[in-house]
């Protein structure tokens, strides 16, 4: 049987590391200021992964055929639930991931329960399935309904800078339209996922509908070749790309939410001070570690200095530090190491001719033991980066973490060309008075979502479809279109008048075919005449037609 990774109960956040040796591949929860393990989890082996699919096929059909009012009503409880645990559920997230409460608070918790409302109310219209008329002239005596079915076993394979909410947000939907979830939660957040299975266990989900599978890539590849119907992936393009392989050997269908670098365009009638912040906390929040932030910003000239002095100002005001600190606005990074490519990324550019422009980090923390100035422990100082060359690796490849570089542009036509000019496609902003002005220059951008005067909270409403174009991925989660992905279509197409000669059935000959081009004629002639002039040859046919064999 599967580690039936049902979650850990509650002591999990609490209790130290387990006493056993790690082995590799298990799942560690880490608190990214100090470094200190919180829990280890043993991770699962493919022979479990495998079993853990067949526990929740057999679970799934019995969960699908419920009353959608139960599955509704689970949703229902899971939002209690988490409303009242949801000091408990933001304080064991920013004790994993680094992140500041008041982000915990919003962007994950604030965020799912939006979402579980959100699915509660929509998904009884969404599965509605009336009967309806056919469409086609030839095909007016059937009636037509299209059901939208459950995948069956969907696998989540979810990442560690939003772990509650993007597994949440995909689970969600899946399990109240009738699906079995297993979540394979970043090795990085387990914690995270634990939590999850175990609010939709004590909001009387059955067992098996969801299982954890803990532990590291090795479980999320096994879950991708284990007998499951769907994957939805969030994380890199990298790895994305390894999902897309497994799934496509298999011929099952991948939903994948891929890297991004998003671009800012500051337009000149842009109230700038307003731009600043907004860009600062959408580049900075979660410190930086948002696939839908802003990484690149382009300012037309006639703004630029001002627009610079401004993002200083509010930058070098940033007080970074450990999350668990109400006054903290920048957290840790998740992981040490990525400052080492943000280092990197940075020195290329500054190297070039590029200015950096950084907040201070906050002096009680550890130096590394390489002695880089500006990462302590998990600390990266937010960066701005002016006078970036165009080709600067800043510009073109994803930062993962709190640097942004800001490039002067002659006029919105050039910001919206850089804009363009990169293969990613996940989402943008355009910040102007002109809000029709800015609408119409979103029509341009390749990217899934452009907002307007603000920076990454529409990956956060639960009506908005999210999910990129070009290396950004393939596939939409949340809205509708998120529910859309969780299930198939099947048709059911009867007969309004059963015993009637069906004209189209064999009995082939000069007089059916006669009246066949008759048919085709009433139907698609472009001339009003023509299409008259067919109807008696049309009945002719109709009714030498042949009673059916
Ligand atoms: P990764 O691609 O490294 O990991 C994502 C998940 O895939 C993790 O659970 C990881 O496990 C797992 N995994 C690793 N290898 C495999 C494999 N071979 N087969 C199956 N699963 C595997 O991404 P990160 O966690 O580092 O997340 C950061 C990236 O995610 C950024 O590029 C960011 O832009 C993107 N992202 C995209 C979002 C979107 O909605 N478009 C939202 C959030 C992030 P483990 O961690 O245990 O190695």
């Amino acid at each position: 049987m599967a580690t039936v990774i049902h979650p850990s109960p509650p002591d999990h956040l609490t209790t130290p590391a387990t006493a056993s040796v790690a082995t590799p591949g298990d799942a560690e929860s880490r608190d990214p200021a100090t470094g200190e393990l919180l829990r280890r989890y043993p991770a699962a082996t493919r022979e479990q992964v495998f079993a853990a699919a067949a526990a929740a096929r057999a679970a799934q059909g019995e969960w699908a055929a419920q009353p959608l009012a139960i599955r509704v009503r689970m949703l229902r409880r899971f939002h209690e639930t988490l409303y009242n645990r949801r000091r408990e559920i933001a304080g064991a997230l920013t004790r994993e991931n680094g992140k500041p409460a008041a982000e915990a608070l919003a962007s994950e918790v604030a965020t799912v329960l939006d979402f579980a409302r959100y699915y509660a109310e929509q998904t009884p219209g969404f599965l509605r399935a009336p009967w309806a008329g056919a469409w086609s002239l030839g095909m007016k005596r059937k009636r037509v309904r299209v059901v939208r079915e459950p995948f069956g076993v969907i696998g989540v394979i979810s990442p560690w800078n939003y772990p509650f909410m993007l597994s949440a947000a995909i689970a969600l939907p899946a399990l109240v339209t009738g699906n079995a979830v297993l979540l394979k939660p970043s090795e990085l957040t387990p914690t995270s996922g634990a939590l999850l299975g175990e609010l939709l266990l004590e909001a009387g989900l059955p067992r098996d509908l969801f299982m954890v599978l803990q532990g590291s890539g090795a479980t999320g590849g096994a879950l991708c070749d284990a007998p499951v119907d769907k994957i939805f992936f969030t994380g890199s393009v990298a790895t994305g790309r390894k999902v897309a392989v497994a799934c496509a050997t298999r011929l099952i269908p991948c939903a994948l939410e891929l890297g991004g670098s998003d671009a800012a365009i500051v337009l000149a009638d842009a109230d700038l001070s307003h731009a600043a912040s907004g860009i600062a906390w959408g580049r900075f929040s979660n410190a930086g570690q948002t696939c839908v932030a802003p990484k690149r910003v382009y300012v037309e000239a006639a703004v630029y200095d001002e627009f610079i002095g401004a993002l200083g100002r509010v930058v070098r005001a940033l007080r970074v530090g450990p999350g668990a600190s109400v006054d903290t606005d920048v957290g840790p990074l998740l992981r040490p190491e990525a400052a080492d490519r943000l280092r990197a990324q940075r020195d290329e550019a500054v190297g070039r001719g590029a200015t950096a422009v950084a907040s201070s980090l906050p002096e009680a923390t550890t130096p590394r033991a390489d002695g880089a100035p500006e990462t302590r422990s998990g600390f990266f100082a937010p960066t701005v980066l002016l006078n970036v060359p165009a080709d600067a690796r800043v510009l073109h490849e994803e930062t993962f973490g709190p640097l942004l570089p800001v490039v002067k542009v002659s006029d919105a036509d050039e910001a919206v060309a850089l804009a363009n000019a990169s293969e990613f496609g996940l989402a943008a902003s355009i910040w102007s008075r002109d809000t029709q002005r800015a609408a119409a220059l979103a029509s341009r951008i390749d990217a899934g979502c452009v907002l307007v005067n603000d920076a990454i909270v529409a990956a956060g409403m639960p009506d908005v479809p999210h999910g990129g174009v070009k290396q950004s991925g393939i596939g939409r989660t949340h809205g509708i279109a998120g529910l859309e992905e969780c299930v198939r279509t099947k048709a059911t197409v009867t007969e309004r008048f059963p015993g009637l000669p069906q004209p189209w059935w064999f009995g082939y000959g000069r007089e059916h075919l006669a009246g066949l081009e008759a048919f085709v004629e009433l139907a698609h002639a472009a001339n009003g005449f023509a299409r008259l002039r067919a109807i008696p040859r049309l009945v002719r046919m109709l009714m030498v037609a042949r009673r059916p064999r």
